[in-house]
């Protein structure tokens, strides 16, 4: 295996078991290391750190995978990692309720590179670095030999492109993918496409945030902004909610929606097609308020320039929606912005709530699904961070 060696230092988040190096950390690369290798990292007194893969392009050139110098590379870790993944999630997951789920979260999972989410048997696989595109034959049988999935569908992460400078197609690597697949989370029915839905099909970080916020809806006036394909809308219904507002930008999204209430037998819930910010101006206006309000946008800062703006949008996005909370309603507010602090977000939803003249009392912090585990080590791993509150 060819060596990277590190600069005076610079091994001290890795030997933390944090696993990225930035490219500034690298002091020489061994010659003739191919984008995507397995290499073995030492530090500048040539003493062993870990093993990592190689990325040419990207900021992060080093992705660590191993700190047991006897750890050989080859099949048998991908196999490792997979099994341990396995059994984790065997311990969380309710198997009676909920059939998909993260089988394997990345770094988190000592696999970097790779997402992996099990849709009641097929696999959606997501490929984001050029060691993920490198070892996928390698990945594909371990994947096959641990959970023997009726198909692996493969789909290259935006960051595939922009930051490793990899382009790549795609394509079912293994048996074969339907255009969609009904997967039972939570007891309920919900149809989702690998191929056509947005990540890697459905969002499993939010199954637990469903379940909880669904507590408070029997009997409710609820309104699901960035609804998606209904993860919150039904499970809400399924607790008896009142009412349903189910508000998304995509058409496909809320066509979906609708199909995943027929399967469950729901009355459908009124879906309205807008802008979520034009949506909450227009409708301040007038006086129409619910008992529950849930923000669950998408990633609003996608870049660390990106952040201040990010915050604004929070600002505004939570501001709008307070407003639409009855005395006494119950609000729910999300940020998948990796880059945005917990802190920084609560924050601008402190000042959200001055400024739509609201009171919140915050009585639960709500994070991703334990699915998503998160290393200790290497806080990027957090990424999903949720209030909930009571509002006056
Ligand atoms: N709450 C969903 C997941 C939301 S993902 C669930 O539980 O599954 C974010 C959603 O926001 C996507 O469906 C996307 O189509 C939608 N979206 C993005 N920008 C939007 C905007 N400005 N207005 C309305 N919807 C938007």
């Amino acid at each position: 295996m060819k060596t990277i060696i590190l600069k005076k230092f610079k091994d001290k988040l890795a030997r933390n078991k944090n696993p990225w190096i930035f490219s500034g950390a690298v002091h020489s690369a061994e010659k003739g290391i191919v984008n995507g290798e397995a290499v073995k990292v030492l530090d500048s007194d040539k003493r062993f750190v870990a093993y990592g893969f190689y990325s040419e392009h990207s900021a992060i050139a080093l992705r660590l995978f191993s700190w047991d110098e006897e750890e050989t590379f080859g099949a048998d870790i991908f196999r490792k990692r997979l099994s341990c993944a396995l059994a984790a999630r065997k311990r969380l997951i309710d198997a009676g309720r909920t059939d998909s789920f993260r089988l394997l979260y990345g770094e988190a999972d000592g696999l970097p590179g790779y997402v992996a989410d099990i849709y009641n048997g097929h696999i959606s696989l997501q490929v984001n670095t050029a060691s993920a595109v490198h070892y996928l034959p390698m990945m594909k049988d371990a994947l096959i030999d641990t959970v023997s999935p009726l198909s692996i569908y493969a789909r290259p992460a935006d960051e595939l492109a922009k930051k490793e400078m990899i382009r790549w197609q795609e394509q079912c690597i293994h048996g074969e993918t339907p255009d969609s697949i009904i997967i039972k989370e939570n007891g309920l029915k919900i149809s989702a496409s690998l191929k056509s839905g947005q990540k890697t099909g459905y969002y499993f970080d939010q199954r637990e945030n469903r379940r909880i916020a669904a507590e408070y809806a029997e009997g409710q006036d609820v309104l699901d902004c960035f609804c998606y394909t209904g993860g919150f809308s039904l499970n809400a219904a399924a607790k008896g909610a009142k009412h349903i507002t189910s508000v998304d930008s995509s058409a496909d999204a809320l066509a979906n929606l609708k199909e995943n209430f027929r399967l469950n037998g729901f009355d459908t819930p009124e879906t309205v097609k807008a802008d979520i910010f034009d949506y909450l101006r227009e409708r301040n206006a007038d006086s129409v308020k619910h008992d529950m309000v849930i923000l669950d946008p998408p990633k609003l800062a996608k870049s660390q320039s990106a952040v201040e703006q990010a915050l604004r949008a929070y600002k505004d996005l939570n501001m709008l929606g307070l407003k639409k909370v009855k005395n006494n309603g119950i609000f729910f507010s999300f940020s998948c912005s990796g880059r945005v602090s917990r802190e920084d977000f609560i924050k601008s939803i402190a000042w959200a709530a001055k400024d739509a003249g609201r009171t919140l009392r915050i009585t639960g912090f709500l994070s991703q699904s334990g699915d998503h585990p998160i290393n200790p080590f290497f806080p990027e791993s957090e990424y999903l961070k949720g209030i909930t509150g009571i509002v006056e």
